[in-house]
C-alpha cells in the first residue's frame, strides 16, 4: 500500500509544534511505516509537492510566508493549522496593535544595545506584513490542531484518526489553548 505523504512548515512559528510533534518518540517509527515526508524541516526537500496531509505551525507575518502558505494549500488534500500561532496568529500577533514602523525603529535603531543603526533592506529578505494573520485569513483551512503547542497524543489522535479514515475527534484533556 502506499504510504500517505506528509509535508510539515514553520511559517511565524518557534519551531515548538514541531518538536512536540517529535514527542511522538517511538510513534514516529509506527508513523514512518504507513507515512513518509515531504517537504518538511526534518526532510531536505525544499519545495511541497503533492501531499496528503500539509501541517502548518505559525501565523503568516511575510510575503515569504503566504508565498509558502499558498504552494501547501495547493499541493496538500488536507491542511492543517497546527498551534495557536497558525489558528489566531499566536503571540506573535502581539505586534499587531504596534505599527509595523515603529516595530522596526525598536529593534533596529532605537532597542538597548544596537549598534550601527539601519533597517535590513536587502531585496533577498521577505517584506514584513503590517500585521501577523492567521492562515485560515490567507488560505482554507481543513482542521485545527489547539494548543501552544498541540501535544504529541494531540497529533496522534489527528493522524491516527485520518489514516484510519475516521473524522478526527479530541477527547476534552486533550483539547487546550496554552
Ligand atoms: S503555537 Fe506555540 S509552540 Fe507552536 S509555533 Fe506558536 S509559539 Fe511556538
Amino acid at each position: 500500500m502506499a504510504k500517505i505523504k506528509v509535508a510539515t512548515t514553520s511559517l511565524a512559528g518557534c519551531f515548538g509544534c514541531h518538536m512536540s510533534f517529535l514527542d511522538l518518540d517511538e510513534r514516529l517509527v509506527t508513523l514512518a511505516e504507513v507515512a513518509e515526508f515531504d517537504r518538511s524541516p526534518i526532510t531536505d526537500i525544499e519545495h511541497c509537492g503533492p501531499c496528503d496531509i500539509g501541517l502548518i505551525e505559525g501565523g503568516v507575518c511575510n510575503s515569504e510566508n503566504v508565498h509558502v502558505l499558498r504552494e501547501f494549500r495547493k499541493n496538500c488534500k488536507i491542511l492543517v493549522a497546527v498551534g495557536a500561532c497558525a489558528i489566531n496568529g499566536g503571540l506573535p500577533a502581539m505586534r499587531n496593535s504596534i505599527s509595523l514602523e515603529s516595530c522596526l525603529l525598536e529593534a533596529y535603531r532605537d532597542g538597548i544595545g544596537v549598534e550601527n543603526a539601519q533597517i535590513p533592506s536587502d531585496p533577498e529578505l521577505p517584506l514584513l506584513l503590517d500585521k501577523v494573520h492567521p492562515i485560515h485569513e490567507i488560505v482554507k483551512i481543513d482542521y485545527f490542531l489547539p494548543g501552544c503547542p498541540p501535544s504529541a497524543d494531540v497529533f496522534w489522535s489527528f493522524l491516527t484518526a485520518l489514516l484510519e479514515g475516521r473524522e478526527p475527534s479530541f477527547p476534552y484533556e486533550l483539547v487546550h489553548y496554552d
